[in-house]
């Protein structure tokens, strides 16, 4: 059984992490979303909200399943009996960083393998901070998100106008 975690802040899930979870569940039997609780980088939304968001874009999908962690990806996917990790590249920008990251979870756990997958072209610009950006100055997401993340969006920032 191969199963594959992909840890990430999914603050919020976009259409480029979408497209990853896709691909990465046609080629592994189980795929497991891992939000990260202590990513370092004050989250917009709670990590329930990340989590229940996530849940329900990906109800179709019989072998994805959410969850989250606290500490080190290598730990939680060692805890968890998985062999890989799945991280997304889109453009040269990622490498450095997860090139290091991921020498450095191997030296930490040999038994697990980064496993890279280049991004779409369609979505190698997105990320999850352009779109909160866009969102927050009245932007169309309907191109970066499914519709109920939008939509959350716009709650999120109405509510944060209204403190
Ligand atoms: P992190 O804080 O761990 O980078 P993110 O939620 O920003 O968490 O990203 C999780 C993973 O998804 C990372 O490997 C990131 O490179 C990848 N990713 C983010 N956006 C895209 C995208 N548009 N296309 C492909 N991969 C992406």
């Amino acid at each position: 059984m191969k199963l594959a975690i992909y840890p990430g802040s999914f603050d919020p899930v976009t259409n480029g992490h979408l497209d990853i979870i896709e691909r990465a569940s046609c080629l592994f039997d189980h795929v497991v979303v891992a939000v990260s609780v202590n990513s370092g980088k004050n989250p917009l939304f709670t990590l329930e909200e990340r989590k229940e968001m996530l849940s329900q874009v990906l109800s179709q999908h019989t072998n994805v399943s959410v969850d989250s962690f606290q500490g080190l990806t290598v730990e939680y996917t060692a805890q968890k009996n998985a062999q890989i990790i799945i991280r997304g590249l889109r453009a040269i920008s990622d490498f450095e960083n997860e090139f290091q990251m991921a020498l450095t979870n191997k030296k930490l756990q040999p038994s697990v393998e980064t496993v890279f997958m280049m991004s779409q072209a369609q979505w190698s610009f997105l990320s999850s901070s352009t779109v909160k950006e866009v969102s927050q100055m009245g932007g169309s997401l309907a191109d970066f998100v499914p519709k109920i993340v939008e939509e959350r969006l716009r709650e999120k920032f109405l509510s944060l106008k209204e403190v």
